[in-house]
């Protein structure tokens, strides 16, 4: 059987998503898959590199250079190349797609649209459960209608701000205290993200989230410990221990995220039984609410009194080894390697039972 990663993408995401392609073929080139690399490039090109006989090297191998014959180094130093392809183009029998892209056009639904039109069996969540855990607005109209508790927010249109920013003041400033937390709706790793303090701080804010999408939300800001489950399923559903992400810094921005490495994983997290049950309801509860499949993170904030509140669904949750979606799994008794097999089989199950 032939497996599609497809990773890159023209999200900001895009280096975060070739790290996990890489984790991903350290797993799966020797088993019983031909592993066939797509490259998306930032600007949006797809390239298809030659089919993997061996381990790369390192993340950078996999972010080809477009060519007109596809070579992999497996030398250090060398530079692979990929052969433009028509993402139309992989359409076959006997294989499945796995993307690992994260955020729009990969995480949203949209790209998941294209492998349900193309008819092939791919790994993850669908194109409702993407593009509703993707939109944060969205998601928090679902949680809500399912009982999830969630900290107070006001959803704001870019229409609305620029006609009348006064009114915006008063909706967030009568429901909301600061510090207030404001997102751009369809975003991930905490881009586009602020604090604001005080009016000043969130007229930046509002500029600044606005720059991402034209649907925005505004959050009460909490001061909470950040925890998270891990899902795996389809109608069958598996949750994972919780784990905690211990902040060394207030806010967990992109920078601490992924450069400065500012954050130490805790699994399983420091909790009472009490809250770890109530945790994976919650998780469980909030995957099937989104109808999701395959896999999603579930994050949370609990403050200190114990008091629970859902943050958000993470249909394409961070991959590498090193992330927590496969570490809380590895503490919960399945390995990344088994991890990843799960995650194909899931895929082919879920495309069956809809043939
Ligand atoms: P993303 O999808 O980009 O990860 P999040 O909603 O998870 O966006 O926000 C990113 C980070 O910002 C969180 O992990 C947390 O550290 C902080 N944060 C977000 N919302 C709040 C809030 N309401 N109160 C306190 N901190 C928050
Ligand atoms: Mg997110
Ligand atoms: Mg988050």
């Amino acid at each position: 059987m032939k497996i599609f990663l497809i990773y890159g993408g023209k999200s900001a995401e895009h280096d975060v998503s070739i790290l996990t392609a890489f984790s991903i073929t350290k797993e799966i080139y020797y088993k019983y898959y031909d592993v066939e690399p797509i490259y998306i490039t930032k600007s949006g090109k797809w390239l298809q590199g030659m089919t993997l006989e061996s381990p790369v090297i390192n993340a950078d191998a996999l972010k080809f250079e477009e060519a007109d014959e596809a070579v992999l180094a497996i030398k250090e130093g060398a530079i692979s190349t990929g052969v433009e392809i028509s993402p139309t183009s992989i359409k076959q029998e006997d294989a499945v797609i796995f993307p690992v892209l994260h955020g729009p056009n990969g995480e949203d639904g949209t790209i998941q649209g294209l492998f349900e039109v193309i008819g092939m069996p791919y790994v993850g969540a669908g194109v409702l459960a993407s593009a509703c855990g993707m939109d944060k607005i969205i998601s928090k109209y679902l949680f809500q209608q399912a009982g999830l508790p969630q900290v107070p927010y006001v959803p704001v249109l870019k229409n609305n701000w620029s006609t009348d920013a006064e009114k915006v003041f008063m909706q967030c400033e009568g429901t909301l205290l600061y510090p207030m937390f404001v997102k751009p709706a369809n975003m991930g790793s905490s881009v586009g993200i602020s604090k604001a303090e005080n009016r000043e701080e969130l007229i930046e804010a509002i500029e600044e989230a606005l720059k991402y999408d034209r649907r925005i939300v505004v959050e009460q800001g909490i001061e909470a410990r950040e925890l998270e489950v891990a899902v795996l399923g389809n109608s069958d559903i598996h949750t994972s221990v919780p784990g905690e992400i211990v902040k060394t810094v207030d806010f967990y921005d992109y920078d601490s995220k992924y450069i400065n490495n500012e954050v130490t994983l805790q699994i399983p997290a420091k909790v009472t039984e009490d809250v770890s049950i109530q945790l994976r309801e919650y998780a469980a509860r909030a995957f099937q609410t989104l109808d999701g499949s395959g896999l999603s993170r579930c994050d949370f904030f609990l403050t200190s009194n114990d008091e629970i509140f859902i943050n958000e669904v993470n249909t394409m949750p961070g991959f590498t080894q090193f992330s927590m979606y496969p570490l809380l799994w590895e503490n919960t008794g399945l390995g990344y390697g088994d991890l990843v097999e799960e995650l194909i089989q899931l895929a082919l199950r879920r495309f069956e039972e809809r043939q």
